[in-house]
């Protein structure tokens, strides 16, 4: 069988490179694929970093192994990794976290097994910002039911393989209301499916606290996007730091097997760039494709090398700086002595697509408009702004303004300190159309310059807005 291999910038040859002899002495049965991705295609003019060929490359096996990828800095450049994720769908990044014994872990954790499903493909993720003033900027986040569900189902599956007893939720409900919200509720829909498995749900600054504190009280985490980037590296650095942080990003065609870290353009060409991450990722993938005797072999090989590089600093023998060709060396030496499994077949069952999939849920019985929020610009303080909008009259009468979120009409506090961006809701008693939102704001349009307007949708008879702080 033959994959897609892109080793990637700064340390990725490196420690592909090392991945590669350790995969060979191990005769695990694949072909390779190599294609150019990165900042070598980026700087040849394409800024997706993903050549046409590897593209094509990674469409055909349906996996793609590849190393860190740096995104140049400067506007303009969008991150590799994150384009190769949403372009390929791969929604579930799945992390397993394990503590190796002699590797040095901060807070004295070992036998840890814990795994983080982190949703891969929404949240702030899309990167959909814009300069709403010249002062204020603007990152839309969006969260889907079906895109929740997709990782949540995901996330149930991988606890009963693991056998695991519980799934968490990890999310920031209490603030964000809508999105995170549905992300719960998405969570806790799913998890009727799975009777024989506990649910249950976490703030995230307290997951943060608790996962400190004692991370053997978690088995399996599901986070939303940038919280679960977030929350992930610090479980990284719980088990020693992220070159111990291997990662699956997981689509129903395509899924691509990476480590955590990024470029460690530091060490490059140092010989001290530790490949564990990658290799760890790699007999993820290994397991993926039926190849469980391989990687167990290789794992095996991994905890005798690392209990061999690291001495004992509890009896007082220091730590060796890591060297990447010691550590080669040494896998290769404990795969000689290890029985190689034969026999293995690698299997995958690429699901061919013509186009996008669809995935919408079905239709509400009824959407009702109730109003709108616009967004407008000014610099005049909020007495004057209401007065201004106030006297356009009309049929959608004036509710609110806020600004950053925080009303400040009709009631307020003078201690609330405001910026050129106002939020105005209008509202009405009966439905209106949409038609008449839109020459709502073409009128507030002739009095302010217009950042963007936000729908008042009621679905099913549940608000589909939230309440101004100060609102209720
Ligand atoms: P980084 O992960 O590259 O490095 C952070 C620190 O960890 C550095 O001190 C580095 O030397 C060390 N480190 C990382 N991996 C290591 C390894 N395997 N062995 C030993 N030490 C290791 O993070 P950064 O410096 O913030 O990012 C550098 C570049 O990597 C940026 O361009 C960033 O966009 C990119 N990046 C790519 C990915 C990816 O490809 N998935 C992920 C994160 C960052």
């Amino acid at each position: 069988m033959k994959i897609t291999l892109a080793p990637g910038d700064g340390i990725g040859p490196e420690i592909m490179g090392s991945v590669l002899q350790i995969f060979d002495k191990a005769r695990v049965p694949l072909e390779y694929d190599l294609v150019a991705m990165g900042k070598e295609v980026v700087l040849a003019g394409d800024v997706t970093g993903i050549s046409e060929t590897a593209r094509r490359s990674v469409e055909s096996t349906g996996i793609l192994f590849k190393g860190p990828m740096e995104t140049p800095k400067g506007s303009g450049h969008k991150s590799v990794n994150v384009t190769a994720r949403k372009l390929w769908g791969v929604f579930a990044n799945k992390r397993v976290y394990r503590t190796f014994s002699r590797v040095p872990t901060p807070t004295g954790v070992h036998g840890l097994d814990l795994t983080m499903v982190r949703e891969n493909i929404e949240d702030t993720y899309g990167a959909v910002e814009h300069m709403q003033t010249h002062d204020v900027a603007q990152c839309r986040r969006f969260i889907s039911r079906p895109g929740s569900e997709q990782v949540h189902r995901y996330t149930f599956e991988v606890a009963a393989r693991k056998g695991a007893r519980r799934v968490t939720c990890a999310h920031k409900a209490n603030i964000m209301k809508m999105t995170d919200g549905l992300f719960l509720e998405a969570f806790y829909d799913v998890a009727k499916d799975y009777p024989d498995i506990e649910a249950d749900d976490v703030i995230v600054d307290a997951l943060a606290m608790r996962l400190v504190q004692d991370p053997s009280q978690f088995d399996v985490v599901v986070l939303p996007n940038l919280q679960g980037d977030i929350i992930t590296d610090l479980v990284a650095g719980l088990v020693g730091g992220l070159a111990y942080a291997p990662s699956a990003n997981i689509g129903e065609s395509i899924c691509i097997f990476e480590a955590v870290h990024g470029t460690a353009p530091d060490i490059v060409g140092r010989d001290l760039a530790n490949p564990t991450a990658l290799l760890l990722s790699g007999t993820m993938m290994l397991r993926h494709l039926g190849l469980v005797a391989h990687a167990g072999v290789i794992e095996q090989a991994l905890e005798r090398t690392l209990w061999a590089m690291h001495k004992r600093p509890d009896l007082g023998e220091p730590i060796a700086p890591f060297s990447t060709s010691v550590f080669t060396e040494r896998m290769l030496d404990e795969l000689e002595s290890l029985p190689i499994p034969a026999g293995e077949i690698p299997r995958l069952d690429v699901r061919r697509r013509s186009e996008p999939s669809m995935r919408v849920t079905p239709e509400p019985k009824q959407t009702i408009l109730r109003g709108v929020d616009v967004f407008l610009e000014s610099g005049l303080p909020p007495k004057r702004v209401e007065e201004q909008l106030s006297a356009l009259g009309g049929w959608l009468k004036l509710t609110m303004i806020s600004n950053r979120g925080t009303q400040v009409t009709p009631v307020g506090s003078v201690y609330t300190d405001c910026v050129n961006h106002y939020r105005a809701r209008f509202e009405t008693e009966r439905p209106v159309t949409q038609q008449e939102i839109v020459s709502q704001l073409g009128a507030v349009g002739e009095r302010f310059r217009l950042c963007g307007a936000e729908w008042l949708r009621e679905i099913d008879g549940v608000q589909g807005y939230s309440l101004a702080q100060g609102q209720g």
